[in-house]
This record gives C-alpha cells, sequence and structure tokens, in this order.
C-alpha cells in the first residue's frame, strides 16, 4: 500500500512517514499543496493523508482540483475543531478526516479502515483456504497458527488478498509497495513471493506469466 503524506510542517511529515513505513506502507512525501497535488495526480496511491493549511495550494484547492480527476481515497488533517470545516471536508469529497493534534494509532486505523473501504472489504479479516489474513492486527495465520512475514511480505500478502480474484500486474506492486525512497533490484520481487510461498503454501499465490500475481479464494478451498 503506497501512502501519500501532504503536510507542510517537516516534523510531523516526517514522523508520519517513519510510522507508516515501520507499518509496511511505502510513503512518498510533499512539503506544499502543490508539489501535494503533482504526486497526487501522477501516481494510484491507496490513501492520501492531507493537510488543510499547506503553502501554495491549500488542502481543499488540491482536493477540489484532484477529485476533477481521481477518486483516490483523502483523509484531512484539519488543525481546527469547527464543525464547519468537517462538513466542508466532507462535502469536498474527502472520505475521512481527524483533528489535530490526533492520536497516530487512530491515524493508523481510519487508513486501514479507508483502504478496506476502497477494495469493498468490509471486514478487517480475510479468509482465504486455511490462510487469515487480519488487516486490524496485520498479523496472518495458517490454520491456528501466526505466520511471522516481514513487513514487505505481509504488504504484498494484504494487497493481493484485498485484490482477491484479481490479476495484480508487477507495476502495480511495484507501484503501490515501493516508495521514492525504495532503490531496488526488480527480481526482488520474485524474492519476495519465494519467501511468501514457503511460509504460506506453494499454491497461496499464483504466477500468470507476463500478466502478473494472484490470490484466488476457489483455488485454496
Ligand atoms: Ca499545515
Amino acid at each position: 500500500m503506497r501512502v501519500l503524506v501532504v503536510e507542510d510542517e517537516p516534523r510531523l511529515r516526517h514522523n508520519l512517514a517513519k510510522i507508516l513505513r515501520e507499518e509496511g506502507y511505502a510513503v512518498d512525501e510533499a512539503a506544499d499543496g502543490d508539489e501535494g497535488y503533482f504526486k497526487a495526480e501522477a501516481y494510484d496511491y491507496s490513501v492520501i493523508v492531507l493537510d488543510v493549511m499547506l503553502p501554495i495550494m491549500d488542502g481543499w484547492q488540491l482536493l477540489e482540483k484532484l477529485r476533477q480527476t481521481k477518486t483516490t481515497p483523502v483523509l484531512m488533517l484539519t488543525a481546527r475543531d469547527a464543525f464547519a470545516d468537517r462538513v466542508k471536508g466532507l462535502d469536498s469529497g474527502a472520505d475521512d478526516y481527524l483533528v489535530k493534534p490526533f492520536d497516530l494509532a487512530e491515524l493508523l486505523a481510519r487508513i486501514r479502515a479507508i483502504i478496506r473501504r476502497a477494495a469493498g472489504q468490509a471486514q478487517p479479516v480475510i479468509l482465504l483456504g486455511d490462510v487469515c489474513v487480519d488487516t486490524r492486527a496485520r498479523e496472518v495465520r495458517r490454520g491456528e497458527e501466526p505466520v511471522s512475514l516481514t513487513a514487505r511480505e505481509y504488504a504484498i500478502v494484504e494487497y493481493l488478498s484485498l485484490n482477491e480474484g484479481k490479476v495484480v500486474s508487477r507495476t502495480e506492486l511495484y507501484d503501490h509497495l515501493f516508495d521514492d525512497t525504495d532503490d531496488s533490484m526488480s527480481n526482488l520481487l520474485d524474492v519476495h513471493i519465494g519467501n511468501i510461498r514457503k511460509k504460506l503454501g506453494k499454491t497461496f499465490i499464483s504466477t500468470r506469466r507476463g500478466l502478473g500475481y494472484c490470490i484466488k479464494r476457489e483455488a485454496l478451498t
């Protein structure tokens, strides 16, 4: 899952990016509305965390421009605990909002919920044969046994699980799971997929040669 953080306050932006990366998200950062809009247009993010008060173009203007072309889920960060602000946010096509200062655990929970909703997955737990992907706890179990995955492996499993039944291209996986700061070898994805198969079974992820990867529920039960 790739997230864009648009926030002009450097320390808050870096902290948010750091915490999101620790949670296994790929994170891009933008320090003003103009840069934020440019990136939001250029990539298909899973979520955009958008501060309201920004230089050059504020959060509302960015959202309004973005909504002319894209439906990317947006979580607004508003400093003012004003009722009018919240109504404005939801009216302008924001998917959720948080009032500053906010609790980081709550921000992470809201981001997970937005990602689930965008994937049409209301339930936080996805069952795929004997594998259970808990997107709330960010844990994977096989049968009753918890399976230890790296953050990257988890991100791949979660992305494919949320897109269950669809063939996901390598490009889409790279776009959603790696960010501007990643300088990864192109064969790394194969290494991760290989490791996931060792842990969750050879048939858990199928390869469609030339097309990409796929998890199919029917194939697992
Ligand atoms: Ca700000």
